[in-house]
């Protein structure tokens, strides 16, 4: 069995996962209970050997994802999310307690990209972009096959493009991230903004609220999803410059609305795609060339298919 294990700002899960992906056990932490992050690991760690000597299954992997997390060192530094104060490597802190067996540690954008790799729809394509939309906005990049990690491993933060000069401070320190307006408080601030432009008094006060306005059509709900696919479509079409992907799978909680974001997404997607990367007339005779972007955008299979996603991610690390 391989081990996932999905680090998160409320929560921690842990799981134990077979070849085909089927998660055959699932446990819980809660991770603010936790005020050292070596006090986190030393737990994880219990909960996967209890896993495997209740089982009696070989542990061929683990695969952990946490946000911020340094994939070539597995060092873990200024996580916004999580509250830990120390700088301790999660990778060499874990591995103490299994020798002999790989431990893979990568951010959590990157373990949904691997997922998908190893168990979702980007098993027949070498360059694809898998997009995380949460509580923050990152992204695992394929490019010709292989994850791309960069100088120093922290290639793909997508949710820190500047997008809008001198746009909502971000804290990144900087202002006018993409992660200001397409995360879950992004979309929130969307609402905010287009109700007081509009001198409506919000109906909504959370993200989830927004969400559920919208599902139930109300306009200037739709409209924050609609500033949100805007942003989000004009930066992968600038992202579909430097990879060139076949497909743009999207993840996280936010992606949850499927079509409410989905749809006005393809769209600004395909009016800001260079044409490079359009299918041409030929290959789509019946329609305008312009409509038809030879980039698929697509929600994650993971998250379609299987109940614990992140697991799954995290899982798929020690796979690849
Ligand atoms: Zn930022």
């Amino acid at each position: 069995m391989y081990c996932g294990v999905d680090i998160g700002g409320t929560h921690t899960q842990i799981g134990a996962v077979d070849a085909s992906g089927n998660v055959l056990d699932h446990e819980k932490l809660n991770t603010t209970s936790f005020t050292q992050a070596r006090d986190l690991v030393i737990t994880i760690a219990y909960t996967i050997l209890r896993m495997a000597k209740v089982s009696g299954r070989k542990i061929e992997g683990i695969g952990v994802g946490c946000p911020n997390v340094n994939p070539k060192t597995g060092m873990l530094r200024h996580a916004a999310n999580l509250k830990f104060k120390e700088e301790i490597s999660i990778k060499d802190e874990l591995a103490q307690y299994f020798p002999g067996i790989p431990v893979v540690v990568d951010n959590d954008a990157n373990a949904a990209a691997v997922g998908e790799r190893i168990y979702g729809k980007a098993r027949n394509t070498d360059d694809f972009l898998c997009v995380t939309l949460g509580t923050g906005v990152g992204g695992g990049v394929f490019c010709n096959g292989k994850l791309v990690y960069g100088l120093n491993g922290m290639a793909g933060e997508i949710g820190h493009m500047i997008v809008e000069p001198n746009g909502r401070p971000c804290g990144c320190g900087r202002k006018g991230c993409l992660e200001r307006y397409a995360s879950a408080g992004g979309i929130l601030d969307n609402y905010l903004e287009i109700c007081t432009q509009n001198n409506t008094t919000p109906q909504a006060s959370t993200y989830r609220q927004v969400a559920e306005a919208a599902k139930a059509g109300d306009p200037l709900a739709l409209q924050a999803f609609d500033k949100a696919a805007r942003v989000l479509g004009q930066a992968l079409a600038n992202i579909a410059c430097v990879t060139a992907p076949t497909h743009i799978f999207v993840f996280g909680g936010v992606a949850q609305v499927g079509e409410i974001l989905l749809a006005p997404l393809r769209k600004y997607f395909a009016e800001n795609l260079l044409f490079c990367y359009k299918k041409t007339a030929e290959e789509h005779p019946a329609v305008h060339a312009e409509e038809h972007p030879a980039v698929c955008i697509e929600l994650s299979e993971l998250m379609e298919t299987f109940k614990d996603a992140a697991i799954l991610g995290a899982a798929a690390l020690a796979r690849l």
